[in-house]
């Protein structure tokens, strides 16, 4: 038997590395800038331990462009590294510098580090034809030392002049990438990747970051204008939110973040704003399904998870355990914090309801778990306006008047206050309580809770078993006689015959029209259902 190690030829992996490492070419900057703050955020950390000496000044990371030579330079002022090391981090692919640091240091202090696998600096082979690292580490007397590579495996490593501790990376651009010669292209890239690192980061003299976003820090630090503030920088042209939830886990996962219920009317257009996610305040994309549950993928906000990894592709996602927990602590928490609305704050609950109700109603009819919940704070708005009715509400303001009480709950509803009026009034003046379920989403609603709530049943004001409930008038307000009647109905059944319309003229008092129509609810519902695929695609 023969036992070994495989070998790996660097001459063909680093094209591999290069092209397919990364699908995106501007993750360069994402991964060089994060290797940066990784430098000067071990920098503090060996600092507060005492193990690095003397002041550490400004530490602000620079981008330079110098469209002239055809250069990107990210100058850190971070822990640096002495020959040794850079032989060590920088000619040992897939050695990883920040796993060994946290290993070392683990317990010691709070520092987020980013770095991860060992791979991220050569995705500066994307884009440059060749790199230069020019490095002076912390310690005292390091000797400064410059890295020279190709994108081959040779480099050469010799002594050089730096005045600073901390590492200058210069990309020389390739002929392929010059479109990172611009600065626009630069700026953009570091506002997407870069906006919330925790190290001031700076291009053509402005810093770009906020270092210290809403999220990163304690609840009880932040005001709720705070909150309105933050939601103003990452969405400037939304509208003022409803509410926040500030997320703050370690166990059995780490994730923090704020989500915000936006405003929203009853409308479906395109949402532009989404959640955005990182890992240690890098952002890694705003592609959130499998993290964020699907009926609240209408929310707002970040969610910052140090255990999704920077190199996310959606299959991964959907494999990773801890996506899925996540997302169940997504879901509890956005139910927990609805029902603590609810319980201290109902009027404004009930203000909110427009908006609230849509995820509220979504969450009902896809999650049972948000479903078990949520019944205890979902809320139908009277006709009449102004008065709201949980399920259990509905339920003691009507009991008296339910026909089969132990079998099963009606509850009248209108889709259409101004027409279903007189059928309304008729409902109201026995004392019935009528409900609007007006849009489409009620509909879906409607036929979901039905199956979903145990013996709940939904009738809609105008429909034909509502005589079941409500006794029409009295016979003897008939104005025309029986004979009078079916001819009536025949009538109406040849005009209408697609319709399967019941007519009744019979025993209807004189405020009320001369002739009631009625569909039979199954029959409206499908049609319902129908013209509410066509609306929202298949939603
Ligand atoms: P990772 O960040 O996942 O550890 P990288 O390939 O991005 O892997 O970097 C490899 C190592 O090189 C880092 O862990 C670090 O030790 C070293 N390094 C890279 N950039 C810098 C820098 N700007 N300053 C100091 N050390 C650096
Ligand atoms: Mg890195």
């Amino acid at each position: 038997m023969q036992k070994g190690n495989i070998r790996v030829q660097t001459e063909n992996i680093f094209p591999i590395i290069k092209k397919f490492l990364y699908s995106e070419h501007d993750i360069f900057i994402r991964e060089l800038v994060s290797n940066a703050v990784d430098a000067t955020q071990k920098l503090k950390t060996l600092s507060s331990l005492g193990e690095a000496k003397g002041e550490l000044d400004d530490l602000t990371i620079d981008i330079q462009l110098d469209t002239e030579k055809k250069t990107i330079t990210i100058s850190d002022k971070g822990v640096g590294m002495t020959g040794e090391e850079v032989d060590k981090y920088l000619n040992q692919v897939a050695f990883s510098g920040a796993e060994e640091f946290l290993k070392k240091y683990k317990g010691q202090n709070e520092t987020n580090i980013i770095g991860h696998f060992g791979l991220g600096f050569y995705s500066a082979f994307m884009v440059s034809e060749r790199v230069d690292v020019i490095t002076k580490s912390y310690r005292e007397n390091a000797q400064a030392v410059k890295w020279e590579c190709d994108g081959s495996p040779e480099y050469t490593l010799e002594d050089a002049e730096k005045a600073d501790r901390g590492t200058d990376i210069v990309l020389h651009i390739n002929e392929e990438s010059t479109e990172f010669l611009d600065a626009e292209r630069i700026r953009t890239t570091l506002k997407k990747f870069c906006r919330f690192l925790p190290i001031p980061i700076r291009f053509e003299g402005n810093q770009i970051n906020n270092p210290q976003p809403a999220w990163t820090k304690k609840p009880s630090e932040l005001t709720s204008q705070d909150y309105q503030d933050f939601y103003k920088e990452l969405y400037p042209y939304s509208e003022a939110p409803l509410f926040w939830i500030h997320l703050n886990v370690d166990y059995p996962f780490n994730l923090t973040g704020i989500l915000y219920f936006p405003k929203i009317k009853q409308s479906y257009e395109i949402q532009k704003d989404k959640i955005q996610l990182y890992s240690n305040q890098v952002f890694v994309t705003d592609e959130v399904s499998d993290i964020v549950p699907e009926f609240l993928m209408l929310l707002h906000g970040v969610l910052d998870s140090p255990d999704i990894p920077l190199n996310v592709s959606r299959s991964y996602l959907q494999g990773d355990p801890n996506v899925k927990k996540i997302n169940n602590h997504i879901t509890k928490k956005v139910a927990d914090k609805l029902e603590e609305i609810f319980t201290k704050e109902r009027k404004e609950f009930e203000e909110k309801w427009e908006s609230l109700g849509l995820f509220v109603k979504y969450g009902m009819m896809t999650d049972d778990k948000f479903l078990e919940k949520a019944t205890k704070f979902h809320i139908m708005e009277d006709v009449k306006g102004g008065k709201f009715y949980t399920l259990e509400e509905y339920r003691a303001a009507t009991e008296a008047l339910q026909k089969n009480k132990n079998e099963q709950l009606v509850i009248l509803y209108t889709t259409n206050p101004v027409q279903q009026d007189s059928y309304i009034q008729q409902a109201q003046a026995k004392g019935f309580v009528v409900v609007k379920l007006e849009t489409i989403v009620d509909a879906a609603f409607i036929n979901q809770m039905e199956t979903k709530w145990e013996k709940v049943h939904f009738t809609r004001v105008d429909a034909d078993i509502v005589d079941n409930l409500i006794d029409k008038a009295d016979a003897s307000g008939s104005v025309l006689t029986s004979d009078e009647e079916s001819a009536l109905a025949a009538l109406f059944d040849r005009q209408l015959p697609e319709l399967h319309v019941t007519v009744e003229v019979k025993g209807l008092s004189p405020e009320a029209p001369p002739v009631i129509a009625t569909r039979p609810e199954f029959m409206r519902r499908m049609k319902d259902m129908a013209a509410m695929n066509g609306a929202m695609g298949g939603f």
